[in-house]
């Protein structure tokens, strides 16, 4: 498929922005401009923001049968979509090819799980205090126009997890989607378009992302705030939010521990962290980032995991074989050389890659870095690349304190033999989401979110649902 031009989606209509300003977008693999997309106006906003109105008060009453029908068209017409789909995700982000249509197949998934749980959202009669004529109800209602803010790593999936929930639950939303890699969620609204979805419903707009945030943010139609993206800019939306009495929904930036216990099973570790680690070229914000390794087995450890890393084929992602594409834009290498040059001052060791590789297109070594010190900018910043940092620790209780040391708790990953240590891993660990001698697997059905400075809300799971529902208590006495 040619890469195409992106337009915004406004009023059920793809459209130029009002004043015909545009955005160029590159091929990471290549850095070659293949094409560009509309940078909004506020005049595109103010239709758009009408038109998520108007699109939420058609939803809203639709039965949610009906709304059923339309998310399961789209999710299917994803399904049908998904290799022309990987192929527009892998020229703009870099990801391999499979892992593009692993996305776009993944999309129908959340969508059709979240379709179904929009069929049971459910009030309740709760009987009266006094007496049994006093008829009081828990109803349950969509909270109104939603906008979204998601970032260029999964362009897909940061959307869906968003809109699936929202539109399950009767909302409209204007999705502000990533200027860097804006063809692939165009083809997910595309979808929802293409499936009957009613004008207004669903917006798309790009832009400046400050100026569209300032602006779509303290709008008196949007009623929720959901943003996906790095904490810094995390905390300065909600506290706009909070200025303007808005429900939001963060999730932020993380910094992985994995920690592998003495009685680990290495190979299941170095295999399940490897290939989290090494996914998406490392910018996924559960990606996992310091490796916590008992001294007994520290060298074993870090041989297994080089071993593994040196199986990897780097490339660009369209290509036969790959595994691992180049960053998603230039800020990723910078990032990585000066996350590798800063380890290397505070005495770590470079034990695999440390390099850019050759000079066109964003690709980055796979980097293994060990004895990294915990003052390392490595240990303390989510360094979202392909960068693995290690460490030792003698007793349990130390890597879990370090676990929980920085202000991130999003993702977490650890690796025993032992019940007990198992146990009081998911106490004591500080993350959303902890996986025990497995891979991250993160579904539609589990709640996927961040506590502490990784944001606040859940995007999977009957709680997803939760976050775009308002529950309003009516009392009714029958006289
Ligand atoms: P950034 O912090 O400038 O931007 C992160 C995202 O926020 C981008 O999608 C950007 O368009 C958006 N954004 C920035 N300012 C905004 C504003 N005022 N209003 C609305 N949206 C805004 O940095 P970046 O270089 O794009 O990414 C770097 C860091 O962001 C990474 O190191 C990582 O920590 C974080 N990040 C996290 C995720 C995630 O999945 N949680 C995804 C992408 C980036």
């Amino acid at each position: 498929m040619t890469y195409p031009n992106t337009q915004l989606f406004i009023d059920g209509k793809w459209q130029d922005a009002a004043g015909g300003k545009s955005l160029a977008v590159f091929n990471p693999a290549t850095g070659a401009e293949i094409g560009r997309v509309a940078h909004a106006e506020i005049a595109d906003l103010d239709r758009a923001l009408a038109a998520a109105q108007k699109g939420f008060e058609k939803w809203r009453d639709m039965p949610p049968i009906e709304r059923n029908k339309i998310m399961r068209k789209a999710a299917a017409l994803m399904r049908e979509r998904a290799g022309a789909i990987g192929l527009l995700l892998t020229q703009e982000q870099g990801k391999p090819l499979v892992e593009a249509k692993g996305e776009a197949m993944a999309a129908a998934d959340i969508i059709e799980w979240f379709a179904d749980e929009g069929l049971r959202v459910y009030g309740r009669i709760v009987p009266g205090r006094f007496n049994l004529t006093t008829r009081q109800m828990v109803l349950k209602d969509p909270v109104g126009p939603v906008a979204a803010f998601t970032p260029w790593n999964f362009p897909i999936n940061q959307v869906v997890r968003k809109m699936a929930a929202a539109l399950a639950t009767g909302c409209s939303m204007i999705v502000k989607a990533p200027e860097e890699t804006p063809a692939a969620p165009a083809e997910l609204i595309r979808a929802f378009a293409d499936a009957g979805l009613p004008d207004g419903v669903l917006g798309l707009v790009y832009g400046n992302p400050a100026d569209i945030s300032n602006y779509l943010i303290p709008h008196p139609i949007i009623r929720k705030i959901t943003f996906t993206g790095s904490t810094p800019v995390g905390k300065q939306l909600a506290a706009l939010a909070g200025k303007h009495m808005k429900r939001v929904t963060m999730e932020l930036g993380g910094h992985a521990p994995v920690i592998v216990a003495e009685d680990a099973d290495v190979a299941l570790a170095v295999k399940s962290a490897g290939a989290a680690k090494f996914r998406n070229a490392g910018q996924v914000c559960i990606s996992p980032t310091r490796f916590l390794v008992h001294e007994s087995i520290k060298n074993d450890f870090a041989a297994a995991l080089i071993k593994y890393t040196q199986g990897l084929k780097v490339g660009d992602g369209a290509a036969e074989g790959t595994t691992m594409g180049p960053l998603a834009n230039p800020r990723r290498v910078t990032a990585m050389a000066e996350f590798t040059a800063d380890a290397v001052k505070h005495g770590a060791t470079v034990a695999h890659g440390g390099e850019r590789i050759g000079s066109e297109g964003n690709f980055w070594q796979p980097t293994i870095l060990t004895d990294v010190p915990l003052h390392a900018k490595v240990f303390n910043d989510e360094p979202f690349g392909p960068m693995a940092a290690i460490r030792s620790f003698n007793v349990l209780e130390d890597a879990i304190a370090e676990a929980n040391r920085l202000p991130f708790g999003l993702a977490g990953y650890a690796f025993t033999r032992s019940l007990k240590n198992s146990d009081l891993l998911a106490r004591r660990m500080e993350v959303g989401m902890l996986w025990i001698n497995m891979p991250a697997l993160p579904s539609a059905e589990m709640p996927f979110g961040g506590v502490k400075d990784s944001g606040y809300g859940s995007e999977g799971g009957p709680e997803a649902m939760d976050a775009y529902l308002n529950a309003r208590a009516v009392s009714i006495n029958n006289v």
